[in-house]
């Protein structure tokens, strides 16, 4: 049987040219650029909790590295390095080549470097530490807020949920419209180039892990602000787009698993917002604003006030 060694030595030892000392030694050594805030996020994937045990191993080890992506974009930062610590049932080889292809492909797109982490025997867990670099003073905070900065998200939201939903049999998809939403779920894009592109931009950013109104939620209380959002204006995904409109509405602000980003730019700095989208390959649209009064509040396209028992997902109280 593999041993412990040889796993890390075969799918987890590559090259590492961003930092001064990688895999193989008791610590990985970095050296911060000058005048960059070193950007740290961690997100652990739980078999039974984030994902179910027979997930695809590519696509998992894609999602692992994808999450904490998302974080490092939503700070505005620039991937360089991570770290991964890995609980495994027992070494699978069919299982570790896909799972570290997945994770590699991901990080060589951004040059995401794994300087590290430690092995283990366990149920399946993954945690994936992630290091990034922003300009000292350009990090997108949740707490920069201000009362009438516009309300933006990134790409489409919902069709995760739908994905999610299908797999649940909560409802049942026509094939393609199925795939489609799984590949939302299971391969999310993790909006870096636009959070660096949104640096000195937006003010406050967050990415959509749990659905817009629980996360825009984060904001506005670290803001100590509140929100109008029109719900009508929420970019709905392709497929979530022909579903009924409160299916739409609910799964587009309460969807969990879309990794957009939702950000607050005054609105002197709208083409800037849109130019920084284009730049990045990436729609943005604008959902709302942020208000003085504490409190979401939901209208309609025509302003009219929308009651919509929309809860956001939260680990600890499911409903
Ligand atoms: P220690 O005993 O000091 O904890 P380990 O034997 O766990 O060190 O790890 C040996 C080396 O392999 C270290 O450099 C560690 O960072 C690296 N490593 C362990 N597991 C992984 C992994 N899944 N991915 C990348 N690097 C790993
Ligand atoms: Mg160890």
């Amino acid at each position: 049987m593999l041993s412990e060694f040889d796993l890390i030595a075969k799918y987890f030892t590559r090259p590492t040219p961003n930092v001064t000392l990688g895999v193989g030694d008791d610590c990985a050594l970095m050296t911060p650029a000058p005048g960059m805030h070193i950007a740290i996020s961690c997100d652990m994937l739980v078999s039974g909790t984030h994902f179910f045990a027979d997930a695809d191993p590519r696509m998992l080890g894609h999602k692992s590295l994808a999450v904490n992506l998302s974080d490092l974009a939503a700070m505005g930062a620039k991937p360089f390095a991570c770290t991964m610590a890995l609980a495994l049932p027992a070494p699978d080889e069919t299982w570790l080549k896909a799972f570290s292809e997945g994770f590699f492909a991901l990080a060589d797109q951004h040059g995401c470097e794994l300087i590290g982490g430690d092995t283990t025997r366990g149920s399946l867990n993954i945690c994936v530490t992630v290091f990034g670099e922003v300009p000292i003073g350009q990090a997108l905070r949740r707490d920069a807020a201000q009362v009438g900065d516009d309300i933006w998200v990134s790409g489409t939201l919902g069709d995760a949920r739908l994905g999610l939903a299908a797999y649940l049999k909560e409802m049942s998809l026509d094939e393609a419209t199925h795939l489609n939403a799984a590949n939302r779920l299971h391969l999310p894009t993790p909006r870096v180039a636009l959070g660096m592109a949104l640096r000195g931009i937006a003010r406050a950013a967050i990415d959509i892990s749990d659905g817009l109104i629980g996360d825009l939620g984060h904001i506005l209380k670290r803001s100590a602000k509140g929100a109008r959002l029109d719900v009508d204006a929420l970019p709905a995904g392709a497929m979530l787009a022909a579903q009924s409109q409160d299916l739409r509405r609910r799964f587009a602000l309460a969807g969990g698993d879309d990794y957009e980003l939702c950000f607050t730019a005054p609105p002197e700095k709208r083409s800037e917002v849109e130019n920084a989208g284009k730049r990045s390959n990436v729609p943005v649209t604008r959902v709302g604003a942020i208000e003085a009064v504490a409190g979401v509040r939901l209208v309609d396209a025509h302003g009219e006030p929308v009651g919509i028992d929309a809860i956001s997902f939260d680990h600890f109280n499911k409903k």
